[in-house]
């Protein structure tokens, strides 16, 4: 006799709803038979600009070495970092994705008995990480779709390792700004480690949102995760980083795996970074594709969630289900996230002006049928 392998799962896994990506060109093309080329994709928050031209020749020079495994310390793109950020190499931790930074910090201080605080409405990963590891998570209910830091501080105790915010939060796009987040600092208490996720936060420079990298020196509880697959545009190599003390750092190099990031995500990233120009116009195309949208949605007499990120919740007033698959007809795909406890929005990430286009012209179209 066969065990069962599902009641045989540790209890937090047999509980888990696996992570829902946005659908991919591809099977849409696929399923109703259409040119992957007329697909528009605003779905999974990727830079609409496609990679840095820089990133694409390093990848080209690190072909030559592909038989070769990465360099499991990392040290160019580290180095690059350090300077970046202004903290020392060994703060720097490299995920295969920050999603692989979330991870490592679940395994290191999360197991059965301890729990994780985060928001109603917060990123996917957070829930998939703790339980994956046996913990427990400690949802807070959100306040006007962002965190509600206080009521999130109230929810850590005695059992509580990790707290996860996001500024700013994806998927609503809600953040707080730099009194907020000093606030929750000084409160935290000392055994909680603090993960600031700011996978956006290339695009909110110059807005009230704070730059986690301020509050590292004062908060040793603190980790700031970053990513190059949003405002950087390479999604697909999966690289992204951690910042903390250099304790911190230590014990998430203990559980990593050795070779966790690439040489051509790694020769990429170095690229990215220096790459000042193609940050700057990702953020400017950014800026008009948000008010392209805004303008769209008032025209339609939508409401939305105001956003600091690469994407928008547009309100649909009713279940949003039936829009996301008229959309799809019209060879459009966006984000529902009624998985994330929103069934009336539909997440949009910014895309190129003629995408943007594209998009509200099938909305209209979606609309108007009712
Ligand atoms: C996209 C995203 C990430 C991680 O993306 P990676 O590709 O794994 O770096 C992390 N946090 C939030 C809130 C995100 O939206």
């Amino acid at each position: 006799m066969s065990g069962n392998f599902l009641a045989l799962a540790q209890p937090g896994v047999q509980q888990l709803s696996p992570y829902v990506p946005g659908k991919p060109v591809d099977e849409l093309a696929r399923e109703l038979d259409l040119d992957p080329a007329s697909i528009v994709k605003l779905a999974s928050n990727e830079n609409p600009l496609g990679a840095s031209p820089k990133a694409l020749a390093a990848i080209r020079d690190a072909l030559a070495e592909l038989t070769r495994y990465p360099d499991g310390n990392g040290f160019e793109l580290k180095s690059l970092l350090a300077e970046q950020c202004r903290v020392e190499i060994n703060q720097v931790t490299l995920g295969n994705g920050s999603n692989d930074i979330l991870e490592l910090v679940a395994r290191a201080y999360l197991a059965p008995g301890l729990n994780a605080v985060f928001s109603e409405h917060a990123f996917a990963v957070y829930p998939i990480a703790t339980q994956a590891v046996g913990a427990q998570a400690k949802v807070v209910p959100a306040k006007e779709w962002g965190h509600d830091l206080p009521a999130m501080l109230a929810a850590i105790d005695a059992n509580t390792r990790v707290v996860f915010i996001a500024n700013p939060n994806n998927p609503t796009g809600t953040w707080f700004d730099a009194q907020a987040l000093d606030d929750f600092l000084q409160d935290v208490p000392e055994h909680v480690l603090v993960v600031l996720d700011e996978a956006y936060i290339e695009y909110a420079e110059g807005s009230d949102l704070p730059d986690g990298l301020d509050f590292l020196a004062a908060y040793p509880n603190l980790l700031v995760s970053r990513t190059f697959s949003k405002a950087y545009g390479l999604a697909a190599l999966r690289v992204g980083y951690g910042l903390s003390t250099p304790v911190v750092a230590d014990v998430l190099n203990r559980v990593r795996q050795p070779f966790n990031v690439n040489s051509l995500a790694l020769a990429a990233a170095c690229a990215a970074l220096k790459d000042e120009a193609y940050l700057a116009e990702s953020r400017r195309l950014n800026e008009a594709g948000m008010e392209q949208l805004q303008a769209g949605f008032r025209e339609l007499g939508l409401s939305w969630i105001a956003s600091k990120g690469n994407f928008i919740c547009v309100d649909i007033g009713r279940e949003a289900a039936p829009v996301f698959q008229g959309l799809l007809r019209e060879g459009v795909i966006v984000r529902p996230v009624a998985n994330y406890g929103m069934p009336n929005h539909l997440r949009i990430t910014i895309g190129l002006p003629a995408e943007n286009s594209r998009f509200l012209e099938a909305l209209t179209k979606v609309l108007a049928r009712g």
